[in-house]
Formats: C-alpha cells, structure tokens, sequence
C-alpha cells in the first residue's frame, strides 16, 4: 500500500512538471532561434528528471514507470523532431537515471550495462528518425524556396514585357498622327488615280499607254507604301518573348529609322551612318529597335517647330564595343533635367504627351543585353544618346 506522503511526493512531481512546461510555454519567443532551442533543451531535462523522480518515487528499478525509460527520448524526439538537442539530452539522461537506478538497487553492473545500452539503442533510433525527418523538411523548404524563386522570376519577366509593351504602344500613340497623314497621301492618290483611270476607259476606247502604265506604277507605290507602313507597325508591336541572337545593329537602325520617319518626315532631316560591318551585338532585335524609337521620337518632339533641324545616328567600333549615338540639333538637356532623365515617369512633356518612361526603359533593356546607355548635351548645342554595347564574341 503506498502511503500518504508517498502520493504527495508523485503530486509534487507532477505539479512541478506541469508548472515548468507551463512556465517556459509562457516564456518562449517563437521568433528567436535560441529562444526555441533553450525552450526545447528545458523541456528535455525537465521531462527526464521528473520521470526519473516519478520512477524514484513509485518503486526504483520495481516501478511499472521503469519499463519506459527507454522510450523517454523517442517520445521527445517525435515531439521536436526539429532539434536534435531534445533526444540528445533525454537519451543521456534516461540512460543515466535507468542504469543508476540499477546500481543504487543492488543490481549487477551487466544489468546497469544493459538498461543503459537498450536506452542508447532506441536514442539512436530516434536521433535517426528526427535527422530523416528535418533532412525531409530542408528539401522540402528548399524546393518551396526555388519555387517561389522561379515564379516570382516568372511574373517578373512577365510585367517587365508587359511595362515594355504599354510604352511601345504609348509610342505607336505618338506616332498616330504621322501614320495618319503618311497612309492619307497615298489613299487620297490611289483614289484620284481610281478616279482618273474610270474616267479615261470609259470614255476613250484606246488610252494612251503610257499615262496608263504612269498611273498604274503610281497607284501600286502607293499600296507598296500603305503595306510597308502596315508590317512596320504589325512587327514592332507584336509582343513575342524572343531570346537574345546576334543582332546587325545597321537593320536595328533601319528598321527604327523607317518607323521614326512616320514622326520625323516633316521635322527634321535624318542622316544615318551605321556601317554594316559593324561586328554584331547580343540582343533580342525587337527590343533594340524599341530602344532606337524611342530616342528618335524623343528628337522629334524636341525638334518640332523649329528650323534646319537634323537627326543623326552614326555607329562605329571601339575596341570590344560597339557605340551608336542619336543626336539632334534641338535644344539640348537642360541642366535640371539632365540628371532626371532615366528616372521612371519624370517627363517635360506633360501627361498627355509624354510617359516618362521611354528612357527609363531604354537604359534597362539596354542593360539587359550588357550594354550602357547615357545622355548628354553636345557642345554644338543639341542633345546626344550614347549607347555602348559588348561586341559578340560568339560571332567572331
Ligand atoms: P517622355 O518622352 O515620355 O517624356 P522619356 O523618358 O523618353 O519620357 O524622356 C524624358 C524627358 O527627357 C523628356 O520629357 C524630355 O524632357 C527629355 N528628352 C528626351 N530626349 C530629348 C531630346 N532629344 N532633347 C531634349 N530633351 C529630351
């Protein structure tokens, strides 16, 4: 029969247990990492010396606690399987406390022995356990991590071809106007010459041949130019994601030039000096000739309404770069803007007209393809956009 003190003493034991993994539940701080981990070596200790008390307590090595000894550290292993102090310090202590128990009872060493190698054996396979487990939860983690990594890679790539896109249409918009007029002319002639022809086959049996063969080669230019004007417009909005290839910075520029020339035709003169042994850059073709728009769109709207103005881009080679420069003889930067210039959104222009982000993306995709992109004012007066590419080596 166990007595009355003796209940107490189990009580006590239990009061205290309970009262520690309160205690330090209350106090733990699950943002610091040694905050949990002192949390968890506690628990540890706590757990083994007050089972160890409760064996003491209920009959020494006779208690029907004894048996469990063993299994203490499983138990806390499967409880924090994230740290592997809670099976170490329980495993040390169990094997202590059970082959201890054994000694104090007057139990052979070889029974000590044994009582503190079954407790080391279930440790071990509980320390095996828990480093499977968190093994587990790194890949896991570490899978989740690329995930994330790549989507938001992903969306990233997805809202930079996106901002790209609504700045390329925003300067289709500035070009509207020039589209306009440049599709009007040909259309209003087509028409005349529609008219013209009705009118001569009805009414004379036998044409001349050769005002008819005039307006017909007048009347196919005009298609010609309608259609060229289409499939430039067509190509530089269609939005596809295409990879960087060695690009001839010569057909950048013509292909930049001849849609420029819907804005520029009535503002100023284009002269382009781009050699076409010009070694290749690494770009995606699109993107550079966006890049190229934009900055002979930007000497459109600074040269318009003035007189004698010029656009020109030249290109040559430096060592392993390329350089391409767009100038204008318009009023140049001044020297409050100058340092703005490639800031997201900041335009003169006003809302209506400007974006603020033509150069701002200009520098990015430049940047993109290794290349540099800077503003300056020419001394001759005017402004000048110097971009620097790496040649391609892959090409040489
Ligand atoms: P936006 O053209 O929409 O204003 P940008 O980023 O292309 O945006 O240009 C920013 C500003 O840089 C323009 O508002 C203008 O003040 C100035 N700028 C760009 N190109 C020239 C140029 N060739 N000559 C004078 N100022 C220019």
């Amino acid at each position: 029969m166990l007595s009355v003190g003796h209940d107490v003493r189990i009580l006590a034991i239990r009061v205290v247990w309970a009262l520690g993994l309160l205690a330090s539940a209350l106090l733990l701080d699950e943002r610091s990492v040694s905050g949990v981990r002192w949390h968890i070596a506690f628990q540890s200790v706590l757990a083994s010396l007050s089972f160890f008390g409760l064996v003491r307590v209920t009959g020494a090595t006779s208690s029907p606690y004894n048996a469990f000894f063993p299994f203490l550290p499983l138990i806390l292993a499967l409880g924090y399987p994230r740290d592997a102090s809670a099976i170490t310090i329980s495993g040390l202590l169990c094997g202590l406390g059970a082959a201890g128990l054994q000694l104090a009872d007057g139990h052979p060493w070889s029974k000590a022995v044994l009582w503190a190698g079954l407790t080391a054996t279930t440790t071990l396979i509980g320390a095996y356990g828990s480093s499977q487990f968190r093994q587990a939860l790194r890949a896991e983690s570490e899978a989740r991590l690329e995930r994330g990594r790549r989507e938001a890679m992903e969306s990233l790539a997805i809202s930079e071809r996106r901002r790209a896109q609504s700045e390329k249409l925003a300067t289709i918009g500035r070009l509207a106007a020039g589209v306009i007029h440049e599709i009007n002319n040909p259309v209003a002639y087509i028409r005349a010459n529609l008219d013209f022809l009705e009118r001569e086959v009805l009414a004379h049996p036998h044409p001349s041949r050769e005002e008819l063969a005039e307006v017909f080669g007048e009347t196919r230019a005009g298609l010609e130019r309608v259609r060229q004007i289409i499939a430039d417009l067509r190509g530089f909005s269609r939005m596809d994601a295409e990879g960087p290839t060695a690009c001839s910075l010569a057909d950048v520029v013509g292909d930049a030039v001849r849609i420029a020339r819907l804005r520029l035709e009535h503002v100023a003169r284009v002269e382009v000096e781009v050699p076409k042994e010009l070694p290749p850059v690494l770009a995606v073709h699109r993107r550079l000739a966006q890049v190229l728009l934009n900055l002979l769109v930007n000497a459109g709207d600074a040269l318009d309404g003035r007189v004698g103005s010029e656009v020109r881009v030249t290109g040559g080679r430096e060592g392993s770069r390329v350089l391409l420069r767009v100038e204008d003889n318009g009023p140049g930067f001044p020297p409050e803007v100058l340092p703005r210039l490639f800031e997201s959104f900041f335009t003169t222009k006003g809302p209506e007209k400007g974006t603020g982000l033509g150069l701002a993306l200009s520098r990015e995709l430049v940047e993109q393809f290794g290349g540099s992109l800077v503003a300056e004012n020419r001394e001759e007066g005017g402004a000048r956009l110097r971009l620097e590419f790496p040649v391609y080596e892959g090409a040489e």
